[in-house]
């Protein structure tokens, strides 16, 4: 469903991707996992267009971006299209409801109807155990409340996958459950989802892949079962044996 090849991508003279490929099949979750400043955030915002490769392609469903060719803003509208994108600090608009918040995609960068859009948000807000807040605005939420109605605004455009940046790094330890456990039940359901996360447990339990970065080279991938568990790379095994 999504593929990205060949992805090299600087900051000033500090190269931060060397060659990154990443296949995520349809109906998959796929976790970036790997130590601080390795590429992980940038790999993910490059897949929807937040971050321009100087070289590579990435292909979501039948909509591919040559990054190389520095593509036009309609060019990379249309990848952004494809995915939802859950941040690591929730980015809600703060003047509207819970609710206008799901539906500003929908309605405003989709052309939806206003209720129908309605609709399908309060489904969402049942979904992530918030029906009840759909006319709170977001300072009424605690944080993992915030970050479940950021999920529910990343499902509203109804992506055909769903990209997650470190969605519990923000959060009071208490509060990491409950949006790892919408995640989970979002994975279940068959949600094509690239999350990248410091979450061992959610990547052993829940990733059907993981990919391990360092120095901006994926050094190891494979499911959670070899990687996380019997990594073949020396950098992997580190990178594990510290987080114990
Ligand atoms: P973390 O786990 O700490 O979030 P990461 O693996 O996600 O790390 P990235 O956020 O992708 O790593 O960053 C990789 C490198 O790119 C870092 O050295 C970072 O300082 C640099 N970098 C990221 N974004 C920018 C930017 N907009 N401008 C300049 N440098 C950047």
């Amino acid at each position: 469903l999504l593929e990205a090849r060949g992805l090299v991508k600087s900051f000033g003279d500090n190269r931060v991707l060397r060659g990154i490929d990443v296949t995520v099949p349809a109906g998959s979750v796929t976790c970036l996992i790997g130590p601080s400043g390795s590429g992980k955030t940038t790999v993910l915002r490059s897949l929807n267009g937040l971050e321009m490769p100087e070289a590579g392609t990435v292909r979501i469903g039948d909509v591919q971006l040559d990054c190389g060719s520095r593509p036009d803003a309609r060019a990379v509208a249309r990848l952004r299209g494809q995915s939802g994108m859950v941040f690591q600090a929730h980015n809600l608009f703060p003047h509207l409801t819970v609710l206008d918040n799901v539906t500003s995609g929908p309605v405003f960068a989709q052309g939806r109807s206003k209720a129908e859009a309605r609709e399908e948000a309060r489904a969402l807000l049942e979904r992530v155990g918030l029906a009840d807040k759909a006319d709170s605005y977001p300072v009424q939420l605690s944080g993992g409340q915030q970050q479940r109605v950021g999920i529910a605004r990343a499902l509203a455009t109804k992506p055909k996958v769903v990209l997650f940046d470190e969605p519990t790094s923000a959060l009071d330890p208490e509060l990491v459950g409950e949006v790892l456990r919408v995640m989970q039940s979002l994975a279940a359901e068959g949600w094509t989802m690239v999350v990248v996360t410091h979450e061992m447990r959610f990547a052993r339990q829940v990733a059907d892949q993981v990919l391990f970065l360092d120095g901006g080279v994926v050094v190891e991938q494979g499911p959670p079962s070899e990687v996380l568990v019997e990594p073949r790379e020396a950098r992997t095994r580190q990178f594990l044996q510290r987080l114990l």
